[in-house]
Order: structure tokens, then sequence, then C-alpha cells
């Protein structure tokens, strides 16, 4: 592993820190993550400003929008690390830009790319994601809602679930059954589908932290382009795992957890407990150096991943363990925070007696990254059976009373 980048690189970190110094400063608070509502203006000018100095959309081709830089995953890294550094807020981060985007690049048709790339980088067209339904969540590819073809369109009928930003979405990237005849992984089909279309009925769900962030989608007789369709039809399952592999990349940032960890010892300065800094107390301070520990960990294997990548070697099973570390210990850390407030960890941002930044919400948020993209349980699946070659869990059937009937081989 190697620890040092180079001269090169020591100037492209001072570039960047002199950027953030500079024009990030004055932009601190303008940009949106995740889940948060369409774009403002603000936000919009704040993601041309980072597209045009490369700190957006930096390795997107010219030609569709980007800022065309080579793909250098240390210089990635270096913008990262100087933006958390000095408390830049990054760009719009979205299902479109983090998903979609790499997705097309990587399978879509010229067509799709010029027309919804550029678009989508500078956040003019928002994206969501019709994948799960429900019982086909974990069990994604016995996915039902199913699509025909009727003359230049596919007549899409069926309904998602837990489908995040639905409510604000210019488009959906759909999976659909279009060969029902064929084994559940064979038979689905990838389509690019406007929001506006008639037969589209949006219903938000309320989440546990008050708001409705997801959304359930009712899907009638919805008519879509034949020319929507990402990859072949029936090949729709190598296309949502392009997608999958975008999505828990972007879920797992190894090195995310250093500005949590950095926040949290700010508060266990600040916060007392019976008249002692909570940073003062031996088992509160011992919980923070184990964190921290783990998100050093975390921070290294990182960069080992990085130089496993760079010299073009296999992540093995290595590479699969990263968004089950990276989101247990985002939980971890949060739930520190709440044990520091005490009874005022209990509030949100809509209280006046709130101390500190919103750690409730945030707790509350690290559940989805547990969930979301594949749960943990998945993961460890994936570790065991694909990382470590153990054997594969046994095949469960449910009967009619919901009773599991271990499948005979
Ligand atoms: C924040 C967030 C955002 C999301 N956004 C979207 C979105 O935009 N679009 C979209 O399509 N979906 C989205 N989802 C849905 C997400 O992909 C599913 O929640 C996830 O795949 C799990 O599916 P499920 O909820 O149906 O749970 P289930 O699959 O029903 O699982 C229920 C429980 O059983 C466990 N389990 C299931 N199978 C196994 C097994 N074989 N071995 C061990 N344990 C098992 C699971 O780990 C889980 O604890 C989002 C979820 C979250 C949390």
């Amino acid at each position: 592993m190697e620890l040092k980048f180079g001269s090169e690189y020591d100037e492209f970190r001072a570039e960047v820190r002199e950027f953030c110094n500079t024009i990030g400063k004055k932009t601190q608070r303008s940009a949106m993550r995740l889940g948060e509502h369409r774009p403002t203006q603000e936000v919009l000018d704040w993601q041309a400003t980072l597209i045009e100095h490369g700190y957006a959309a930096r390795t997107i081709p010219k030609q569709y929008g980007g800022f065309g830089a080579a793909p250098d995953i240390v210089q990635s890294l270096i913008i990262s690390e100087e933006f958390v550094r000095s408390g830049t807020r990054g760009g719009i981060q979205n299902q479109g830009i983090s998903m979609l985007v790499p997705t097309l690049l990587e399978v879509g048709t010229e067509a799709q790319r010029e027309k919804y790339i550029r678009a989508t980088i500078f956040g003019d067209i928002v994206w969501c994601q019709g994948y799960s339904e429900p019982g086909s969540g974990s069990d994604l590819a016995s996915l039902k809602t199913k699509a025909v073809v009727e003359g230049e369109h596919f007549i899409v009928n069926g309904q998602k679930v837990w489908t995040s930003s639905a409510q604000y979405s210019d488009m959906c990237f759909i999976l659909v059954r279009t060969e029902p005849d064929a084994p559940k992984h064979r038979g689905i089909s990838y389509l690019l589908m406007p929001m506006d279309e008639p037969g589209i009925e949006v219903r938000p769900l309320m989440t546990m932290t008050g708001e409705a962030f997801f959304n359930e989608l009712f899907l009638s007789d919805v008519k879509i382009p034949v020319s929507n369709i990402v990859g072949k039809r029936g090949e729709g399952w190598h296309v949502a795992n392009v997608t999958l592999k975008y999505e828990r990349g972007m879920i797992a940032n190894p090195g995310a957890s250093a500005s949590g960890i950095r926040g949290l010892a700010e508060l266990m300065e600040e916060e007392t407990i019976s008249g002692v800094r909570a940073i003062d107390l031996p088992v509160y301070r011992d919980r923070l150096l184990k964190l921290q520990g783990r998100s050093l960990a975390n921070k290294y294997h990182g960069l080992r991943l990085l130089s496993n990548s760079i010299n073009q070697e296999s992540t093995g099973v290595e590479g699969l363990t990263v968004k089950l570390s990276a989101t247990y210990l985002s939980y971890d850390i949060h739930s520190l925070a709440l044990d520091v407030l005490g009874e005022f960890g209990t509030l949100y941002d809509n209280s006046a007696y709130q101390r500190h930044k919103d750690w409730m919400r945030q707790y509350m948020s690290t559940f989805m990254g547990i969930i979301g993209g594949g749960t943990a349980q998945i993961q460890k699946n994936v570790i065991s059976e694909r990382g470590l070659g153990l054997p594969r869990e046994p095949l469960v059937k449910l009967d009619s009373n919901g009773w599991d009937l271990l499948k005979k081989k």
C-alpha cells in the first residue's frame, strides 16, 4: 500500500484547497443531498461552478457537458478529502447523477447519452429509481411489473415501492418484466420512463423522520417509447446490476466517516454529563476512540482498495465489505452522539430546544444506508458466499400460510 501520492498530487491538492478556501467558502451551504427536493437556482448555479472547475462531473466527457478529465482516482480522493476538510459542500448528489449517468456511459446508446447526460449533471432532469416492488426488494429479480410492446411503445402495468424522490422527478429508470416465460433473471428490461406520462400515480409514504422521502408508484397502461430501453430486451438484469454497482459506491465512501468523527469529538467537548465534559468521561472517550480506530481502518482500507484498483488487481472479498462496514460505522457514530446528548438527542430541528446539529435526523438516516442498495444481511450473504466461498444459503419457499418450506435440490 502506497501512502504518499507524489509531488504532482501535492500540487493538485494545493489547487483544490485554494478553490475551497476562496470560491468554496462563499457558497458553503448551497449544495443539496440525496433525497432533497428539486434543486433551487442557487444550487444549479453552484453545480455549474463545480463542473466548470472540474469538481463535479469531473470525468464526464465534454461532449456531454462534463469537465472531461481523464479518470484519476487519486485526484477524486484528494477532491473529496479537501471538500470534507474545509467543510465545502459538494455538488448535487442524486440517483440520476451518481447512478444513471455512469450506467448510460457504460451501456446506454449514443442517442440516450446525448439526450440525458448534460441535462442530468446540470440538475435540470431529476431521476428516480423504479426497482423495488411489494415482495421484490432483496429478491429483486422476482419483480412483477410487466411491459408489453404495442407498436412503438412499451405498455407498462404494475406497482413500485420505496421510490425515493419520485414526487419531484422528471424521469424514472425502471425495471419491468418483458419476457414472462423466461427464467426470472432473463425476463427483465430496463426502461427510461418520463414521469409526466398519463397512468402514473405517485403516492408519498411518510417515514419515521416525519418526511415523505419515499413513494409508491402505481402504473396503469403507461406508454414508454421502445427507444427508451437501455441494453437489450430481456437483458435488463445486467444493466440493473451496472446501476447497483454505482449505487453501492455512492452509499459507501470509506473515507466519509472522518467528518462524522470530527463532529462527534466537538460535541463531546461541549456537552457535559453530571458536570463533566463527555470527552473526559472514560466510558464515552473509550467509545469515541474505538470509533476513531474503525474510521481510520476504513480510511486505510479504502486506500488499499485504491492501490488495488490503480494496479488493476481484483479487490476480492475486501471490496465486498465496504458498504457493510461504512454504514454500520455511521450508525455507531450517531448512536454515541445521541447517548451524549441524553434527552436532547431525541429532538428534531423543528424544536426550539435542540442543541448542535440535527443528530437525531441523521441517526435515523443511517438506517437508510444499512437497508438501501441491498440490506446488511444481503451484504453478509454476498461476503460469505461470493467472497469467502462458504456454501450458499438454503433456498426458502413460503407456503400459503407463510411457513418456510426448505426446497429440496
Ligand atoms: C433510504 C432508502 C432508499 C431507497 N430508495 C429506493 C429507490 O429509490 N428505488 C427503489 O427501487 N428502492 C429503493 N429502496 C428500497 C431498497 O432497495 C429495499 O428496501 C431493499 O432492497 C430491501 O428490500 P425490502 O425493503 O423489500 O426488504 P425485504 O427484501 O423484504 O427484506 C426484509 C428483511 O429480510 C432480510 N432478508 C431478506 N432476504 C434475506 C436473505 N436471503 N438472507 C438474510 N436476510 C434476508 C432483509 O435483510 C431485511 O432485513 C430504498 C430503501 C431505502 C432504505
